[in-house]
């Protein structure tokens, strides 16, 4: 079920985080429970609540998610392969009521997830 949007106090610094790359439009850094070796969220400074609320207008947003995923790939050696996931409201898994795209690596992910 969401929660309250705890990211906000990761953009505004309010609560310390691993910060592994940020812009002027995304913030990444490490999550709290990681499920691999390297789970790193990467997440809109613009309040964004879920996928489902994405308008034509947040097309570069999305976009620099995806371009600080490949960066931060790289950053981090994931030479091997990694896997991106968005969760979308409570059926899809997501918890944290912020828009947020998981970079996962560092072991041989399952498929299909659960
Ligand atoms: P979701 O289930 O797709 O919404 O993912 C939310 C993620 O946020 C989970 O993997 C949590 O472990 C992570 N998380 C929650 N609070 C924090 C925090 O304060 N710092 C870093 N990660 C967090």
């Amino acid at each position: 079920m969401l929660s309250t949007n705890i990211f906000l106090k990761v953009i505004d610094r309010s609560i310390p985080a691993q910060i592994v790359f940020e812009d002027d439009l995304v913030l990444a850094f490490r999550d709290i429970h990681p499920q691999a070796p390297t789970h790193i969220l990467i997440i809109p400074k613009k309040e964004i609540p879920t996928h489902d609320d994405l308008t034509e207008a947040d097309q570069a947003i999305l976009g620099r998610m995806h371009w600080a995923a490949n960066q931060i790939a790289k950053q981090l050696n994931l030479t091997d392969g990694y896997r991106l996931v968005i969760n979308c409201k409570d059926s899809g898994g997501q918890t944290v009521p912020h828009l947020h795209m998981h970079l996962l690596g560092g072991r041989n992910l399952g498929w299909p997830p659960g």
